[in-house]
């Protein structure tokens, strides 16, 4: 792996404000290291794609400065863009076009010459498992092929960053894994990558670091390890033999009943849980099966963003 050194990515004060007058982006600020797996994560409608629309100059931006390998984005884009490559979430390939030719036409617009360009066309076909379908019209891939053929795409003119928005939104768990494992082999071979996430499996998985974005605002931005480390609670579901009525709240365990045979309760990170089930079992209570609710860092992503509602509430009043 290289040394994360120079920044892929800087973003300084990024505002957007769309037509409408609408805010997406209020100043945010990220730095992505070259050779870095970087997870952009966050709900529906947080300013994920509006940041990625930037980077790529699909979406105008209101303010702020915006540098990939140093070279920004307002002085020199055609330069800029040749080190990126962008997989968006929607896609927007000619339908009617066959694979081969789609690679073939996108290398043309970077001058790659057309010998070149089939060279590297045969080469990432086969790479993402589409060498099959490479002379058939598009429309008769499955979903889960549209998505390599965008990922194809994206690298035919071998970028130094691949941008994804959320590469894996309704691709099924096998190919998902197929999916991660190419793009982590790409990684190891230097390509810095940065994706938009709402699954936090995928964040955990892949990345390194990681930026988690909320109503337009970076609430946080740490390595997955550390964001890890600052888990503290953990809460479980556990299914009841038969229908309980009531049990008996204990102090050190907040209790939810979810139903008459389902509760919910959080353990902290210094917890044990023999004094809950010791509890339980006094209270003549059986636990057939026991799960986690959320995985741990989708404990801490609801934490932080209630905490950044209430932030964002105090300081619209004030
Ligand atoms: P995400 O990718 O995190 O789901 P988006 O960047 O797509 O979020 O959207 C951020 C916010 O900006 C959302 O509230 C969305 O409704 C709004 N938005 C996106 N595009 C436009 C647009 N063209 N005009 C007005 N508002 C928009």
């Amino acid at each position: 792996m290289k040394n994360l050194q120079s920044n892929a990515l800087q973003i300084e004060s990024l505002v957007k404000t769309y037509d409408n007058n609408f805010k997406a982006l209020k100043g945010i600020d990220l730095e992505v290291k070259e050779g870095d797996f970087f997870a952009l994560l966050g709900p529906n409608g947080a300013g994920k794609s509006t940041t990625i629309g930037v980077i790529c100059s699909l979406v105008r931006k209101s303010a702020g400065k915006v540098k990939i390998f140093g070279i920004d984005i307002d002085e020199d884009f055609s330069a800029a863009k040749q080190h990126v490559g962008v997989v968006p979430q929607e896609f927007n390939f000619n339908q009617f076009e066959k694979p081969i030719d789609i690679l073939i036409t996108q290398a043309g617009y970077y001058g790659i010459d057309v010998a070149v360009a089939t060279e590297r066309a045969h080469k990432y076909l086969k790479l993402l498992g589409l060498w099959e379908k490479h002379n058939v019209p598009s429309r008769s891939l499955s979903g889960g092929m549209k998505r390599r053929l965008m990922i194809a795409r994206a690298l035919i003119h071998e970028p130094k960053l691949l941008v994804l928005d959320e590469p894996t939104a309704g691709v099924d768990i096998e190919l998902r894994r197929s999916m991660w494992s190419f793009l982590e082999s790409i990684n190891r071979q230097g390509t810095t990558i940065i994706l938009t996430t709402h699954y936090l499996e995928e964040a955990e998985h892949l990345c390194r670091n990681i930026a988690i974005i909320d109503q337009g605002n970076i609430v946080k931005n740490t390595s997955i390890k550390n964001l890890i480390k600052q888990l503290n609670k953990e809460t479980f579901i556990l299914d009841l033999k038969g229908e309980v009525k009531d049990i008996k709240a204990l102090d050190a365990y907040p209790l939810t009943m979810v139903d008459s045979s389902t509760i919910e309760v959080s353990i902290d990170k210094n917890q044990s849980l023999n004094h809950l089930f010791s509890h339980l079992t006094t209270e003549g209570v059986e636990v057939v099966s026991m799960r986690n609710k959320a995985n741990r860092l989708e404990e801490l992503f609801i934490d932080m963003v209630e905490k950044n509602l209430t932030t964002n509430k105090v300081s619209d009043n004030g």
